[in-house]
């Protein structure tokens, strides 16, 4: 379902952040993609959702091409791939319940079935009851808890997520986890840049490591591999 051939990134300004990578994740799969600050993890994930396009090699997610995606069809890409970030990247003047709603109304869903969705997909992460509120009244676990909502309320056949604890306490990590533990058991594959050294360690899942812009190890159920 994603597979990349001989892709490589190098940007202007010279810096090779990627080169002959390789990989194959089939629909399902939970990868957990690690490596040591600036060894290419954020390009390597970047390029799953076309925010950032290879220099050489393709790319496909879903049987798109992405290397041949028109500019116009990339919200068909969106609605197929949900992102969820460290920083959250909430719309602070939106409510909960609008920052989801939002990504349904991007792709011109019907209101009947956008109320439907995204009350549903707020009871999935516990967050029903704080529906009205703003980001800004929430704590950082339940700002996550949006954003995996609405990475999760198109219903996408992947979760690309860029080190979402990362800003987190050890236990609202582990709740997070909890959640995509629970829609990666619904069907959807999960790929997941982290450092969380006891998560990786303890929830088992296929591990990607990159360092120098290079995949250095492919395991399933992989450890960590690092010492923190
Ligand atoms: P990681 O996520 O593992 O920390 P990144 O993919 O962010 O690694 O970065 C890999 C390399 O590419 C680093 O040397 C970084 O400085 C560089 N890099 C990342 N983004 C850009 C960019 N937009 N322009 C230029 N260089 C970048
Ligand atoms: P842009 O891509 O120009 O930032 P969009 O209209 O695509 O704007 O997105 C608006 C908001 O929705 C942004 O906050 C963005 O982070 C978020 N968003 C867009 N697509 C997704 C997605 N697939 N999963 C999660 N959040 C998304």
């Amino acid at each position: 379902m994603i597979e990349m051939q001989e892709v490589s990134k190098t940007y202007p300004n010279g810096v090779n952040a990627l080169s002959g990578i390789n990989i194959h994740i089939e629909q399902g799969e939970f990868v957990y993609v690690v490596g040591t600050s600036g060894a290419g993890k954020s390009t390597f994930i970047k390029m799953m959702y076309r925010e950032v396009r290879p220099s050489e090699g393709t790319i496909s997610v879903n049987g798109i091409n992405l290397s041949k995606l028109r500019l116009n069809k990339v919200p068909l890409l969106r609605r197929n791939i949900g992102v969820v970030f460290q920083d959250f990247k909430l719309l602070q003047n939106l409510s909960v319940y609008e920052n989801v709603a939002f990504a349904m109304e991007v792709i011109e869903e019907q209101p009947a079935v956008i109320k439907r969705r995204v009350m549903e997909t707020l009871e999935l992460v516990g967050l029903k009851h704080k529906a009205r509120m703003l980001p800004t009244e929430l704590s950082g676990g339940e700002q996550q808890r949006v954003s995996i909502a609405r990475s999760i309320v198109n219903a996408p056949k992947v979760v690309i997520a860029d080190e979402p604890t990362g800003n987190l306490d050890p236990e609202t990590s582990w709740e997070i986890m909890n959640i995509f533990e629970e829609i990666n058991l619904r069907g959807t594959t999960i790929v997941m840049a982290t450092h969380n050294k006891e998560i990786v360690n303890t929830i088992k899942h296929r591990v990607i490591a990159i360092e120098g812009g290079k995949i250095v190890r492919d395991e399933a159920k992989g450890e960590y591999g690092y010492e923190s």
